[in-house]
């Protein structure tokens, strides 16, 4: 494993040419060498839209004027059984942020039956915000072991220009949800997005040592996608441009990969809206989860935290030949019906 410290990550955040072409191939060389080169899926659940924040960059952030939803029980159960059907060995459920009862009971619930459902077939991932560690713990009792939280930018300053300064957008908070979620035993995942306005190779070399030094299990990191409907919107002509975003990620998602080989790494859909192969480049780059989306068709136009989602028409069997294909082409093959736990993870509660 290399050891790297902000001035090495700021010039591998910086190769062009030749020295970005050697990076990728170093990462894809240490992912292979590491955690070989299966691909696992996590089939997405975008539970619900409603949410309590209003982050500066999402679209379905609480201000926005958007026909709300929830999935009935029977509609999560269907896409549960789906994934057993197509080979998904996880599923993600993901949602906008409630901190009532009602939701957390609700998913409780359903993370409950899902495990029964599915005979324990089914790893489950949540990603659904911030939550006291009581309701973490009844999650992970129900049945979930692994969350993603991502911190979206590790450096403080950062973090308040994206999001409203209020007490439910509170950076502290946010860090002590990652730290309960690592006490409680979860295989923690978190992230941040790249490109965002005001964000500097600095911040990003800051967030890589963010992940290491908190030895997270998974990481997710994809571009960051202006939103028309948000306030981040009004800075979208001073990002860097698509080419730029997408190349950026590649280069933290390599960077990652030589400094933690063996956690697990999500090629985020967001990098398809920008290239036609985005995930295809982030697989070649280190990444090695992949989350096809299981959400009924009819909600995902109301998903949209960022415009131009890929894939959003597909139908669940199309979507499963299609990557097939895709990591095919690329040398990659598909764990079907596995967890696909972290390694990371595994080879640490082994010590
Ligand atoms: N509400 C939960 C989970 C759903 S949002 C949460 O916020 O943790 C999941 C992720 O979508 C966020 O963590 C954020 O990083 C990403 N996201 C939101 N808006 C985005 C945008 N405009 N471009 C790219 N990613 C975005
Ligand atoms: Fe809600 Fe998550 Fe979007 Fe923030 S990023 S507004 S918490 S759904």
């Amino acid at each position: 494993m290399e050891q790297y410290n902000k001035e090495d990550l700021i010039r591998l955040l910086s190769s062009q040419g030749n020295d970005y072409k050697m990076l990728m191939k170093r990462a894809l060389e240490t992912k292979k060498l590491h955690i070989g080169n299966t691909i696992y899926l996590r089939g997405l659940i975008e539970y619900s839209n409603i949410c309590r924040k209003n982050c500066f960059y999402c679209g379905v952030r609480k201000d926005n004027k958007i026909v709300r939803y929830q999935l009935s029980d029977e509609e999560v159960y269907q896409c549960a059984d789906m994934a057993m059907e197509l080979g998904y060995g996880s599923l993600a459920i993901q949602s906008g942020e409630r901190n009532d009862r009602e939701f957390t009971d609700k998913i409780t619930e359903l993370v409950f039956n899902i495990k029964q459902r599915s005979n324990n077939k089914l790893g489950i991932t949540l990603s659904c915000g911030e939550q006291k560690e009581e309701v973490y713990k009844e999650w992970f009792d129900a049945g979930a072991h692994r969350y993603l939280l991502r911190i979206e930018s590790s450096t403080p300053s950062l973090y308040y220009k994206i999001h409203p300064q209020t007490k439910e957008h509170d950076f502290e908070t946010r860090l002590n949800a990652v730290y309960s979620l690592l006490s409680l035993g979860y295989q923690v995942g978190t992230g941040v997005m790249i490109g965002l306005p005001f964000q500097t190779i600095e911040h990003l070399a800051d967030d890589l040592l963010f992940f290491k030094k908190l030895n997270v299990a998974m990481v997710g990191m994809g571009p960051f996608i202006p939103h028309p409907d948000t306030p981040l919107w009004q800075y979208h002509t001073q990002i860097p441009d698509d080419r730029t975003r997408l190349q950026l990620t590649m280069k933290m998602i390599a960077c990652l990969r030589l400094m933690m080989p063996k956690i697990n790494m999500v090629a985020a859909t967001a990098n398809q809206t920008l290239a036609e192969d985005g995930r295809e480049q982030a697989v070649l780059a280190g990444a090695n989860i992949i989350m096809p989306n299981l959400t009924p068709t009819k909600y995902r136009e109301q998903y949209l935290i960022y415009p131009d989602k890929a894939c959003v028409g597909d139908k669940p069997n199309e979507c499963r030949n299609c990557l097939y294909g895709r990591m095919k082409k690329i040398g990659h093959e598909i764990g079907y019906n596995l967890w696909g736990d972290s390694q990371a993870f595994l080879s640490q509660s082994e010590d």
